[in-house]
């Protein structure tokens, strides 16, 4: 197991090992009298959090916030089974987060769905969060957790619409779940791609919430996939470089769809914004069997279902 990182002040980061893959999903640790943990990946990566808080010395009796950017299962799936371990905590979630939490049939149903055989392996338990462990924040919300940490909540629909992201006073950064994209920190380079995901995906929604962000002018962004940056202005650029080409892309795409199937066509557009990604890392020098590619694929496989369905919804507005 890797040990936790330090990235900021009284800030902790744990690597969760999605997928059992290594810089995938993380917790954040915000190291305050009223401790707080912000993402909690899904049930399987649940024993790895709590390896990492016995690495950095904490008592689960002392969580106090369990905060979830949104109700994806590679971020709040572990909820529920974290929280028996939490005796004293209460979950934190986007108040359209709140009713699937309470009860996740849907997202177990949706899920199962996706995943088929898989799901047992990847997501395996999903349990229910109680009505008076759950909090919820509106936007503009605020919490304070410690003398100098007050935590603000900011309305960031985008990549799906419970989605919110936190603002740190201590560090003045902002903890973005999946708002403004994915962060690769494998690489020697600062990679950032959107994500995209179904159902709620919308592009103008994104980049509205990313200038939200922005206009706390902060010096960091904590992602949900993976780790710290220190150049949100580099991140905003990347997302809306890579958001209007993805788009585009999916356009074209679709004035040439045929008779194939919903399946055959986001794998197809999937292979299409992997070329697209492709060309920017040849250019970086990084070769075709670099491990990045695993990660990269994954994601846009889910990006490319997004993209399909949010052109599905606008075709559906215009004709
Ligand atoms: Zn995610």
């Amino acid at each position: 197991m890797q040990e936790p990182l330090k990235i900021g002040k009284d800030l902790s980061l744990i690597d969760l090992y999605d997928l059992s893959l290594e810089k995938r999903t993380g917790s954040y640790v915000l190291h305050e009298e009223e401790l707080t943990i912000i993402e909690t990946s899904a049930s399987p990566s649940i024993p790895h959090l709590i390896k990492g808080l016995e690495a950095l010395k904490i008592d689960l009796n002392r969580v106090k916030y369990i905060i979830v950017t949104h109700i994806h299962l590679d971020h709040a799936g572990g909820a529920g089974l974290f929280l028996k371990e939490c005796p004293n905590a209460h979950v934190i979630v986007h108040p359209k987060g709140l009713r699937h939490l309470e009860n996740p049939a849907k997202l177990i149903q949706g899920a199962k769905a996706v995943y088929v055989s898989k799901f047992e392996t990847l997501f395996d338990p999903i349990l229910p969060i109680p009505n008076d462990r759950l909090m919820v924040m509106e936007d503009n919300d605020t919490l304070t957790i410690g003398p100098e940490r007050t935590l603000t909540f900011i309305d960031t629909p985008g990549h799906a619409k419970h989605h919110f992201s936190i603002h740190d006073s201590k560090t003045n950064g902002v903890f973005v779940g999946d708002t403004v994209g994915v962060y690769y920190p494998h690489l020697d380079f600062d990679l950032y791609l959107p994500s995209t995901s179904p159902n709620q995906f919308d592009p103008d929604a994104m980049l509205e919430s990313a200038n939200k962000i922005m206009s706390f002018h902060p010096e960091s962004i904590y992602f949900g996939h993976y780790g710290k940056s220190d150049q949100p202005s580099d991140v905003m650029n990347q997302l809306k470089y890579w958001l209007s080409l993805f788009v585009e892309t999916t356009k074209a795409y679709v004035e040439k769809i045929n008779e194939r199937s919903d399946e055959e066509n986001s794998v197809l557009l999937a292979e299409k914004l992997l070329l697209l990604v492709r060309n920017e890392l040849d250019k970086k020098g990084v070769p075709h069997n670099h491990a990045i590619y695993e990660y990269i694929f994954l994601d846009l496989q889910v990006c490319a279902l997004g993209l399909l369905d949010f052109n599905r919804k606008v075709a559906g507005k215009t004709s």
